[in-house]
Order: structure tokens, then C-alpha cells, then sequence
């Protein structure tokens, strides 16, 4: 824990301190053989759901926690702190669940929300194809509704959880003939039906016990209760949810900002050269510092994001991009920070500030990509 964190409202503190706990004596001590062998910590995410910590927004009586984004944002930090791809799991049932709250028939929540907000069946959420990574409008996956089913075919790449999923939520083309807004429709396809195959498991730089690889879909039979929300609704839903899974990526990007601080701290404490501790240098506490300063305003940027999109606020979509913008970019300033404050150490494998690095990375590409933000954050200042 850094001497730099806010103080919360007391919900907030019960919430925080629970999961700093919990990450602290089940999650910090094997984030580095998870990063190593790349291994699902299923024994992990049965756990979180039984805390209630999957699906922190869906409603009580869907079975979820009630909570707030702040209350997201608060859990993917904490969780975050204890090891990032823990925390990637929480952030994508948290994507799919809220898609299924807001857009789900009672016979669709019934029979995806159990299972994966009690953490024991995974979910996908597939947007990304090799022609459409930020320009989402080129999806090319289509289904075509033949004989009262959906005929679904296309391939999908970069999706987290694919390789270990029991069911997807897939962008896909429906009316080919209409525009962007009106062109794509989201599906909950289960991943065992004829048809659909999950393509290799992607072996990445950081968060490697995130499960990444892709779908290819050939003649998928879907039934016609797989289309989730109205038809020609994908597009603009997938993009309102990814605002809400913005403040998730920005306060993930914080976990991994506050690990490195106190990595830090620790480490120029405890290293002497020239007679006496690191710290002592100026050219080392002013770097800390830079790291403090920018956590703070960091963690200001999520708090905002995440009551503007409580509120319902105009302004919650360029929050929430400002947000991940600057949280994910200052966190990968200060891990970088942080690998040259612990030296030749803070490269080798092993050592935690290395494994920070390579995990804090990602935060500027997924969810939207840094250059993204700028666009959603200019286009918003010359509306
Ligand atoms: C580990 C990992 C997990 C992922 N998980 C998922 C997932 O679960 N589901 C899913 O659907 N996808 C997922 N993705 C995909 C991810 O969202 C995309 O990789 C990301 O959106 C960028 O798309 P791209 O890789 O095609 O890059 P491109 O879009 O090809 O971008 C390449 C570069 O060009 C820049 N660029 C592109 N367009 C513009 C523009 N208009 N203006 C300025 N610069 C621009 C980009 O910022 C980037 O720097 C994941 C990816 C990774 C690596």
C-alpha cells in the first residue's frame, strides 16, 4: 500500500479493504508462476465469485453485487495490484454482463449470468478481426438469417478468454445494405456448437495468465434466441459498454502504477551504493516522486470517469477516455520508472518491476488504443 492512496467513503473502504486483502494472500503470491507458466487460475476466479466480485454492477436481483462503477473501478484496482490478468477477468464479465443487463431477454440472463458471475463458466466478448481492430466498422463476420436460424460465419482474433470460454459475445454483420449504426448485431454464441472453432492460444509480452487467441466460424447454426438486443443494435451497444470498460482498463492501469511505487520504495530503501541508501539521490526520489504525482492525478481521472458514468453524465464517454488515456500511459511511465530505479535488477525475469513493465503495456492498446482516446477526446472538444 503507497502513503499516496486517497482516502475513500466508508462503503468504499469496506469494499477496498476486503479486496486489498484478498489479493494480498491469494492473488501477489503467484502472480509471478502465473506469469510464468501462463497458467488460468481457476481455484482464483471460483473464489471471486463467491466474494461477489464478478459482475459488480449487475443488479441484486440478477444475482450481482448492485454496485457502482466506482465500486468496479475501486475492485479492478486492488485486484489489478495483486497481478493485472486477475483483474482482466473481473473487467470482461464485467463487459458481458452489462450488455446482458441491459439488452438480455429473462431466458438469456437465466442461462449465461449464473455461471459466470459465480466464476465458474467463462465468457468471450469477440469484436476485434484482422481488418478491424480500431476501426470497428469493418467487421466482416456476418450472420444471415436462414430458416428461422442464424448461419454465422467470419473469424475472430486478440480475443481474451477464447481459448477457455464456454460462450461468446460476437459483433457480427446482419444487413449488409445499412449503415455503420445499423449494419451489426451481437450474438451469445456457446463455443461447443458445430461450426465454431477456437483458433491457437496467443502467447504475449505482459498479463500472461490472460487467456488470448481467436474463433473461426463456418456455417455456425445458431438459434434464433442467440441475438442479444435488437437486430442492427450491435455497434452503438458495444461501444457505449466499452465506455464503462474504459474506467476498468484506467483503475487496472492504476493497480499496476501502485505496485510499482511501492516496489520502489521497498527497493530504494533497502540498495546502498556509494555508502548509502539509493533513495538519498536525488536523481532517484524526484523519479518517485514523478511516479506519486501521476498516480494521484491518475486515480482522480478514474474517480471522475467512473461517477460521471454513474450519473448518466453527456460527459461520461470523453471522461472515461481521458481516463484511460492518462492512467494507462502514466502507467507505463512509472513502471518504466520503476525498472530503472531497481537497475540491472529491474530487468531480469523474476524481479517484480520487470513483470510490471510488460504487464502495464497493453493498458494503451486494448479497449481502444491511446491514439483512439485522442480521437474520441478531440472530437468531443470541436463538437
Ligand atoms: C492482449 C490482448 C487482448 C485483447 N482482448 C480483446 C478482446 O477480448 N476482444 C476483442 O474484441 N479484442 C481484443 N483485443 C484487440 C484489441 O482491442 C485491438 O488490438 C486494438 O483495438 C487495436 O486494434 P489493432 O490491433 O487492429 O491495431 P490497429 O487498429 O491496426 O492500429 C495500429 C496502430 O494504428 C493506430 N491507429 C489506427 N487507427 C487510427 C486512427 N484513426 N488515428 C490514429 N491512429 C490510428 C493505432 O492506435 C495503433 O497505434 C485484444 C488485444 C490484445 C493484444
Amino acid at each position: 500500500m503507497t502513503n499516496s492512496q486517497p482516502a475513500t467513503d466508508d462503503h468504499g473502504d469496506l469494499l477496498t479493504n476486503m479486496v486489498r486483502e484478498f489479493a494480498a494472500k491469494e492473488i501477489r503470491p503467484i502472480a509471478k508462476e502465473l506469469d510464468e507458466t501462463e497458467r488460468f487460475p481457476v481455484e482464483i476466479y471460483e473464489e471471486l465469485g463467491q466474494l461477489g466480485l464478478f459482475g459488480i454492477t449487475v443488479p441484486v436481483e440478477m444475482g450481482g453485487s448492485g454496485g457502482s462503477t466506482l465500486d468496479y473501478a475501486r475492485v479492478m484496482e486492488e485486484l489489478s495490484y495483486g497481478y493485472a490478468s486477475v483483474a482482466d477477468q473481473c473487467g470482461l464479465v464485467e463487459l458481458v454482463s452489462s450488455l446482458l443487463v441491459e439488452f438480455g431477454t429473462e431466458e438469456q440472463r437465466d442461462h449465461y449470468l449464473p455461471g459466470i458471475l459465480d466464476g465458474t463458466s467463462r465468457c468471450a466478448y469477440a469484436l476485434t478481426e484482422a481488418e478491424a481492430g480500431s476501426d470497428l466498422g469493418n467487421v466482416t463476420t456476418n450472420a444471415s438469417k436462414i430458416d428461422g436460424a442464424w448461419v454465422l460465419n467470419g473469424e475472430k482474433i486478440f480475443i481474451h478468454n477464447a481459448p477457455v470460454a464456454e460462450f461468446a459475445l460476437v459483433l457480427a454483420v446482419t444487413d449488409k445494405s445499412a449503415g455503420k449504426r445499423g449494419r451489426m448485431s451481437m450474438f451469445l454464441v456457446d463455443t461447443d456448437l458445430p461450426g465454431v472453432a477456437k483458433a491457437y492460444k496467443e502467447h504475449k509480452m505482459g498479463q500472461r495468465a490472460s487467456q488470448v487467441g481467436g474463433y473461426v466460424f463456418q456455417n455456425a447454426e445458431l438459434p434464433e434466441r442467440a441475438l442479444l438486443g435488437p437486430e442492427g443494435a450491435g455497434f452503438g451497444a458495444v461501444l457505449h459498454v466499452l465506455e464503462k470498460g474504459r474506467v476498468g482498463i484506467a483503475a487496472l492501469a492504476l493497480g499496476i502504477h501502485r505496485a510499482a511505487i511501492d516496489a520502489s520504495v521497498e527497493y530504494a530503501n533497502t540498495r546502498h551504493q556509494f555508502g548509502r541508501p539509493i533513495k538519498d539521490f536525488q536523481g532517484i526520489s524526484f523519479k518517485m516522486a514523478d511516479m506519486a504525482t501521476e498516480y494521484r492525478a491518475a486515480r482522480l481521472l478514474v474517480e471522475d470517469a467512473a461517477r460521471k458514468t454513474d450519473s448518466g453524465s453527456t460527459d461520461a464517454g470523453p471522461a472515461s477516455s481521458v481516463a484511460k488515456l492518462y492512467a494507462s500511459e502514466a502507467a507505463v511511465r512509472a513502471t518504466s520508472a520503476a525498472v530503472q530505479v531497481h537497475g540491472g535488477s529491474g530487468y531480469i525475469r523474476g524481479v517484480e518491476v520487470e513483470r510490471l513493465y510488460r504487464d502495464a503495456r497493453i493498458t494503451m492498446i486494448y479497449e481502444g488504443t491511446s491514439e483512439v482516446q485522442r480521437l474520441i477526446i478531440s472530437r468531443a472538444l470541436f463538437k
